[in-house]
């Protein structure tokens, strides 16, 4: 393998030895072989024609630009392909399923992009007067409206970014909360050892210790373990509704009513919503706050960092204290209370507007029955992949459904030479994006998949066929396929403890040597 000047392997030439044939460009079928930008393009280059300027005497004094800037320099049809070469490289929803468990990669509808590039909405200035904005401040209080029929909650908080952002604002307010009833006390935040590793982050972030609730043997809340947990110096419990092992927690009326008994507050990771939307109204179940991840139950997309949405619902203790902004609809139309009454603001401005377009166009274009339907078929399609993949592979939680999301563990791959991590990197030569690993940690070698219900039963077929021919291959012994694998990606096994423990995320240009063009002040 090649390696660029900052050491970046260039040439995918091992991934074409191994087919038997080697390219002479590093090129790969119509796939070309991809450098930098910087690499691409020269610096003394330029794809724009501009007149050479008026020569006034510049007051920039010494501080004119003696070296050249270091851009690269391109055509208009070589940056253009270069950026289309490298989404060719990017898998994405609209290529396969994408199994990611916990994450739920689900089909993003063209309607709703349609909707969200209406020139009102997409347009839009966020300082723009709120007499501009009626339209999309109607949007935002009808989708407010659904999101609180939906969970049974009297308030929302529209103005998280994302799920973290969310839970960030749910235990804002239950601080706020307890330090208004004088219960500032209260310092520790108790959270399931299978929890996203976005809860404690959260509440360590808020400035809580965070202690661990044990698990039982059938992946739920151990609940005498919570009890004995609960004290007068716990402020919140942070519970995923269906948790990470993609179980429901049978007990959480009893969890809410200990944790309430208790004096704390119940945060629900409602991450997971898609799988029961429709279903059940967390209101109803004694939750105090919980985000909703547009981008995951209604389809808004994701990935790449965003831009997300992850709006929280509260219950009546804490309504009081959500962030500005809020929208008021009144006799004059909607206006936005900007007022800091809660315990401040999340961010600068109201939301993701084209999030919100997009989440509102699902769910109207579904309808009550629809989303109903979408927490079905999304706990369908599990239950058939596990049903389907357990005559291959250990089911981690064997007794009873799941819910949205299938567990497996590495038990079925004992003996064979083969790990979790080179089973997922096999099914990337098989054309799937692989599954959520090792995740969540209370499974050995955890393998978490999730169709959503946007699969169809041919598509789930088609993976599951993959899947089980490469368990069949692993168990008869043909390790090398994938020890070495993926074979046929446009670059081979990786470096990935290297490359999260020390990534190099600068590009350092090569010493130019050609003197710059003179300028203005000289
Ligand atoms: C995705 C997820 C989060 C975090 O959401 P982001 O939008 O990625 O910040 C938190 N908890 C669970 C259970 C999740 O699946």
């Amino acid at each position: 393998m090649s390696m660029s000047s900052v050491g970046r392997p260039t040439q995918p030439a091992a991934a074409n030895s191994e087919v038997g044939f080697q390219s002479l460009s590093g090129g790969r079928g119509l796939l070309q072989d991809e450098p930098l930008l910087f690499e691409l393009g020269g610096w003394d280059k330029t794809g724009v024609d501009l007149d050479e300027p008026e020569h006034d005497a510049s007051d920039l004094g010494d501080l004119a630009r003696t070296a050249p800037i270091g851009l690269a320099g391109l055509s208009e049809p070589e940056t253009l392909r270069h950026y289309v070469r490298l989404s060719q490289k990017n898998h994405a929803i609209d290529l396969a399923l994408y199994p990611l468990g916990s994450c739920t990669m689900k089909h993003n509808p063209r309607l709703n992009e349609k909707m969200a590039r209406l020139a009102g909405f997409a347009d839009l200035h966020p300082l723009a007067p709120v007499s501009t904005a009626q339209g999309a401040l109607a949007l935002i209080d009808r989708l407010a409206h659904w999101l609180k029929t939906l969970t049974g909650m009297p308030a929302v908080a529209m103005s998280p970014k994302a799920g973290a952002h969310g839970e960030l604002c749910g235990l804002l307010c239950i601080k706020a909360a307890h330090e208004a009833a004088g219960h500032g006390e209260r310092r520790r935040v108790l959270v399931p050892t299978s929890a996203h590793g976005t809860n404690p982050a959260t509440a360590a972030f808020v400035g809580y210790s965070v202690e661990e609730i044990a698990q039982t043997a059938d992946g739920r809340v151990d609940l005498a373990d919570l009890e004995a947990k609960l004290g007068p110096d716990v402020a919140a419990i942070m519970v995923t509704n269906p948790n990470t092992c993609g179980l429901f927690e049978r007990e959480i009326i009893e969890i809410a009513r200990l944790t309430h008994a208790h004096g704390a507050y119940f945060y629900c990771d409602g991450a997971n919503f898609n799988a029961i939307v429709g279903r059940v109204r967390p209101g109803d179940l004694g939750v105090d706050a919980m985000h909703i991840n547009l981008h995951k139950t209604f389809s808004t997309p994701h990935g790449g960092g965003g831009p997300g949405a992850g709006p929280v619902v509260l219950s009546q203790a804490l309504a009081a204290f959500a962030p500005a902004p809020w929208v008021v609809s009144g006799g004059d139309g909607f206006t936005l209370t900007e007022q800091d009454v809660g315990f401040g603001r999340m961010s600068a401005f109201h939301g993701q507007m084209g999030m919100f377009v997009r989440a509102y166009a699902y769910m109207r274009s579904h309808g009550a029955d629809g989303l109903r339907q979408v927490a079905e078929d999304a706990v369908l399609n599990a239950n058939y992949i596990k049903a389907r993949l357990s005559a291959e592979m250990t089911p981690a939680f064997p007794d009873g459904p799941c819910m949205h999301e299938a567990l497996f563990d590495d038990g079925w791959l004992e003996g064979t030479g083969v790990t979790t991590l080179d089973f997922a990197k096999a099914m990337i030569d098989e054309g799937f994006h692989p599954m959520t690993m090792y995740f969540p940690l209370v499974v050995h070698g955890a393998m978490l998949i999730e169709p959503t219900e946007t699969e169809s039963k041919r598509e789930l077929d088609r993976f599951c066929d993959a899947l089980i021919a490469l368990a069949q291959a692993a168990k008869a012994g043909d390790a090398e396929r994938f020890k070495t694998a993926p074979h046929l990606a446009p670059l081979r096994r990786l470096d990935e403890t290297q490359a999260a423990r020390k990534p190099r995320l600068t590009w350092r240009p090569e010493p130019i040597t050609v003197a710059p063009a003179p300028l203005a002040a000289e």
